[in-house]
């Protein structure tokens, strides 16, 4: 399965599966043909095995008669014809239940393939997509929609195939007992499709309208459960029940209105059934009675008839849930198309390299925006390999912002990010990334045991290699501390870390990658400074660069450079010890901090 590029649709995964949609539908023909060959067998029983009329003029039939030993065999042994009639209803059985089978099988398999080409999708694309898009509605786009699509597919497909073989079979074989008969039985049809059409319609704005309310309360609930503490600390339950309330009475109102409407269709199309079958009826019997028509053809007439007006009426349901499926392939191809990460086209061709990497890192003039938010403005910085960069910068200064374009998880819109003298853009991303170790300052840990936490990307490391990072990151008592030592699961069904434990351990994970270049993004805030100091004793061991974003002048103190960021712009870089001198920012941080603890002692 390919899903190498963004231009992958579902249709593809369709496409692969044709063979088994072609083989469901050609079974789902000789099916149709076999059920219309039992009433045709009764007609030949009716009126020419125990009356006296000629066997019905289709070949097959005077075929079948002639197979059997003729007429005047019949009528001594009739039986002959009951086990062909059998014979005919088991043989459409089986075709039947092989074309429903290759349907879901083709439609499950296809779908599976989506899923695993949306899910491979999903971690190719750009981090502006992902920061752009909910995870609730990607979530929806790859289970909901996509199983919108399987079940049309293996439920309604193989109906329009019926539809359409039963139409192409009962009209010839109607025309041909009584093109007079078949006048009256199709008349009611072009009323029963323009019905329908018009209820798929209405149903059509109803979907849509349900399914923007099933959003809104799986949002809601989503939220409430994400922001679970924050509600009860807040007092916010009554609130946010009431909330819950009316989205569920908005989506209960738009469910009941579709029931109305679907109560309406099936009793306004059954009323046509009913009269069309009487007109059929009337006008059937007049014509046997005038002897127009055999007793046999009429009853072929009325079986045929209620074989076409089935499918007729199953029309709305197919065609509203065509326009479901329609309507969630779209928003599963809105996925499949966005354009991945390695597709970019500054990244393909002759230019791009795996060099060997010692960490120089060099920012000239770089400015970046989100969308049309200014964030960096013309920042130039350079760090020598094996240094300590300290980053300082009030909330919002574009810290993280400085960083995520080093993971090149976002392009500069001007000037140029150089690694050992490489533009980046210019370096296989994946390599690149191999060589930049992140810990965020809220870092995420897997349900996963601690040991594998910690080797996640590495997960052959050795268990001693594993312990000496956890020691380094001053966690390994705490894990040894724990009933199941580094075997200990994480999350519900583990133990549940505090803030600096998490982020401990996501030091020890970037360290074990020995990464030449270690960002660590505002990642000491949650230990104590004690802590804090011997982690960074730690680094110095690993002689990476480090870029150490701090708002603790005492850790920043101990960094070989230091860069003061404001609104998106450099304020001071330079030594630690030159930007006390300078008395700028820094220095006033510096003061502030060291009065608040003085007070605190
Ligand atoms: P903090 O110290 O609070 O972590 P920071 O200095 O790291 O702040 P950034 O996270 O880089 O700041 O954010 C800089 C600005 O960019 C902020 O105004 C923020 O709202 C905005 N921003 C950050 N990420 C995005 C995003 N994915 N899309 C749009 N705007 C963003």
């Amino acid at each position: 399965m390919s899903v190498q590029t963004g231009n992958t649709k579902l249709g593809t995964f369709f496409r692969h599966r044709a063979h088994l949609f072609v083989g469901a539908a050609f079974a789902m023909a000789l099916a149709t043909l076999f059920a219309f060959a039992v009433p045709i067998l009764v007609q030949v029983f009716l009126d020419s095995v125990f009356g006296n009329q000629p066997p019905a003029p289709f070949w097959w039939v005077q075929r079948t008669v002639a197979a059997l030993g003729g007429l005047a065999e019949l009528k001594a042994r009739p039986v002959r014809l009951a086990v062909v009639m059998l014979s005919s209803a088991v043989v459409n059985g089986v075709f039947a239940a092989v074309a429903a089978r290759w349907m879901a099988l083709g439609a499950e398999r296809a779908t599976s393939d989506t899923r695993d080409a949306l899910y491979a999708h999903l971690h190719r694309v750009s981090a502006a997509y992902h920061g752009r898009v909910t995870s609730g509605d990607l979530i929806q786009r790859c289970t909901s929609d996509v199983d919108t699509v399987r079940r049309f597919f293996a439920i309604q497909v193989i109906e329009v195939g019926r539809a359409l073989a039963m139409i192409a079979v009962a009209i010839p074989i109607m025309v041909r007992l009584s093109p007079r008969l078949t006048v009256v039985a199709v008349a009611i049809l072009p009323w029963a499709f323009w019905y329908t059409y018009a209820f798929f319609r209405r149903m059509q704005s109803a979907f849509l309208a349900s399914d923007e309310s099933e959003g809104r309360l799986s949002a809601c609930v989503q939220e409430h459960l994400a922001g679970v503490r924050v509600v009860r600390a807040f007092g916010r339950v009554p609130h946010e029940v009431e909330r819950f309330d009316a989205a569920n009475r908005e989506y209960t109102s738009v469910s009941v209105r579709m029931i109305d409407l679907l109560a309406r269709y099936w009793g306004v199309s059954s009323l046509m059934v009913l009269l069309q079958l009487a007109a059929v009826v009337i006008v059937g019997a007049t014509l046997a009675i005038d002897g127009g028509l055999t007793v046999g053809a009429l009853l072929v007439f009325i079986t045929a008839e209620l074989m076409l007006l089935w499918p007729v009426r199953q029309m709305g349901m197919i065609l509203a849930d065509m326009g479901k499926a329609r309507v969630a392939a779209e928003r599963i191809n809105a996925v499949l198309r966005q354009p991945v990460e390695d597709a970019d086209p500054t990244l393909r061709g002759p230019g791009l390299t795996r060099p060997r990497i010692d960490g120089a890192v060099e920012f000239c003039d770089v400015s970046f925006a989100y969308g049309d938010i200014a964030t960096l403005r013309g920042v130039s910085f350079r760090v020598a390999a094996g240094e300590t960069i300290g980053i300082l910068g009030p909330t919002g200064a574009g810290k993280s912002t400085l960083m995520a374009l080093l993971a090149r998880l976002y392009d500069p819109n001007e000037g140029r990010i150089l690694i050992d003298g490489h533009d980046i853009t210019t370096i296989d991303r994946r390599w690149m990334r191999r060589h930049v170790g992140f810990v965020l300052q809220e870092p995420f840990l897997y349900a996963k045991t601690i040991q594998e936490n910690i080797a996640l990307a590495t997960s052959h490391a050795p268990d001693s290699t594993v312990h000496s990072v956890a020691r380094q990151a001053a966690i390994h008592d705490v894990i040894l501390g724990f009933h199941q030592g580094y075997r200990t699961p994480v999350g519900e069904r583990g133990v549940t870390l505090s803030g600096g434990q998490k982020q401990r351990v996501a030091i020890a994970r970037a360290l074990l990658t020995a990464a030449p270049i270690l960002v660590f993004d505002d990642s000491l805030s949650a230990v104590d400074n004690r802590t804090d100091a011997h982690i960074r004793t730690a680094l110095l061991q690993h002689r990476a660069t480090t870029f150490l974003i701090s708002h603790r002048a005492t850790t920043l103190a101990r960094t070989d450079r230091l860069l003061v960021l404001r609104d998106g712009g450099v304020v001071e870089y330079g030594s630690p010890a030159a930007l006390i001198a300078a008395d700028g920012e820094f220095a006033r941080v510096r003061r502030l901090q060291e009065g608040a603890s003085n007070d605190n002692v």
